[in-house]
């Protein structure tokens, strides 16, 4: 039994109801068009399922119970609508906001993003500087009265539909590769411009775009927390993102036995159900033990949150595993499918593909092993027996 509470169960049930009604029927369009409808954004902010997190003076709940976001995860996954990246816009970026923006930036974005009319992307990634963001080359020159931004960025979510795009750039690119500004860019400043929606192997419906930026002049009331300290802000936010990614994942790889196990039931072979073949039992039992203790651990993880105490290590570990038993599901769920696996009008199919990313995006899995590793060789590292 999970532990959630009556009210959000309430929730829970409103926000699938929402998304049956409001956005899986829109699906296939948004996947032929490459975008999500705006509209769908301020939809959902109507109905108060886009930030919970912020103080009522700035239009939120106010709640900040991480197990909301849990929810939202979770059904988005569950309704096969992850392409809508509502929680980039909700809980990955609108965070910078009320952990480094002052009173005024609260005050003249907050309420906007809430309501869903102002939309929200981040842009760290470039074409040399993924994995390894001081290989980052976009400049913010300090002018005065305003910081002047050069660069371009690639692969960013949200990045066509964005109002508000919060735009990482180093301010002293001779001497501190480390030394960036996190820069709120917002729709239509001079020499801002959006590049193509990029062609992808899955999520067809999530733009994910090339951005510009040639001499923008970014006013100083439009730079998050001190100037310099960038780096630092993005990898505060590290250990819930990927929380985040891993709770997503579990979902979808819960998604994927429960539509995998409907299949070899009904799926005859050699006159019997595929289900009644020992393969196919024993491949679905390791899936099942493996999508359950990751479950476990992810709500423990979700608790920890909100007492505050979840790690950096703790986070990594989360999306590495959550993401490796989520790709083999899916994997096996596309082998016991046979040729109908392969078909897009079998939903296992098109999950194949636009989750392929999630072992990259969010830090890799071989980032994820590295944090874990350097931790594992250090004096954080503490065995059950110390
Ligand atoms: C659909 C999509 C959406 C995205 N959305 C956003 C967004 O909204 N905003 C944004 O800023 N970025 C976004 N990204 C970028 C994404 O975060 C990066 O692609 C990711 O961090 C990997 O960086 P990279 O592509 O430069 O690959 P690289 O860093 O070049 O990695 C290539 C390979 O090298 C491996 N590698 C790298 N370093 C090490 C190491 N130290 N040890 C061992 N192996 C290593 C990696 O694991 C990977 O396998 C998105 C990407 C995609 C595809």
């Amino acid at each position: 039994m999970r532990n959630f509470t009556e009210e959000q169960q309430m929730f829970r049930d409103a926000y699938r109801k929402f998304l049956e009604s409001e956005v899986q029927p829109h699906m296939p369009r948004f996947r032929e068009q490459g975008i999500v409808d705006r509209d769908i954004f301020r939809k959902a902010g109507d109905q108060g399922f886009l930030m919970i997190w912020p103080e009522e003076k700035y239009g939120g709940m106010g709640d900040r119970d991480f197990r909301y976001e849990q929810i939202i995860m979770e059904e988005t996954c569950r309704a096969g609508c992850g392409e809508w990246f509502n929680t980039l816009h909700s809980r990955l970026v609108g965070p910078y906001f009320e952990n480094f923006g002052n009173e005024e930036q609260k005050q003249r974005f907050l309420p906007g993003c809430v309501k869903g009319e102002t939309i929200l992307a981040v842009a760290m990634t470039e074409p040399d500087a993924g994995s390894d963001l001081s290989g980052m080359r976009s400049t913010a020159r300090d002018m005065g009265d305003h910081f002047l931004l050069n660069g371009s960025k690639t692969y960013i979510s949200n990045g066509i539909n964005a109002d508000v795009v919060i735009v990482a750039a180093k301010t002293d690119p001779e001497n501190n590769p480390y030394a960036l500004a996190l820069l709120i860019v917002e729709r239509g400043m001079e020499g801002f411009e959006r590049g193509r929606n990029l062609d992808k192997m899955g999520m067809h419906a999530q733009d994910t775009a090339e951005l510009f930026f040639n001499d923008v002049k970014v006013p100083k009331e439009n730079v998050l927390g001190e100037p310099g300290k960038g780096f630092f802000y993005l990898m505060e936010g590290l250990a819930e993102e990927r929380l985040i990614s891993g709770a997503g994942a579990i979902a979808n790889a819960r998604m994927a036995f429960d539509m995998t196990r409907q299949f070899v039931m009904e799926r005859k072979v050699f006159g019997k159900p595929l289900s009644k073949m020992q393969n196919t039992e024993f491949k679905m039992a390791e899936m099942d033990t493996e999508i359950e203790i990751m479950q476990v651990y992810v709500d423990h993880a979700v608790a920890l949150h909100n007492e505050g105490k979840l790690t950096a290590n703790m986070g990594a570990k989360i999306k590495l595993q959550a993401t490796e038993i989520e790709w083999r599901m899916l994997d096996l769920g596309v082998q016991l499918h046979g040729g109908a696996g392969y078909m897009m009008e079998y939903p296992i199919s098109y999950m194949f593909t636009s989750s392929r990313i999630n072992r990259i995006l969010a830090g890799s899995s071989e980032i994820m092993k590295y944090i874990i590793g350097r931790d594992v060789f250090s004096d954080k590292y503490s065995s059950m027996f110390d």
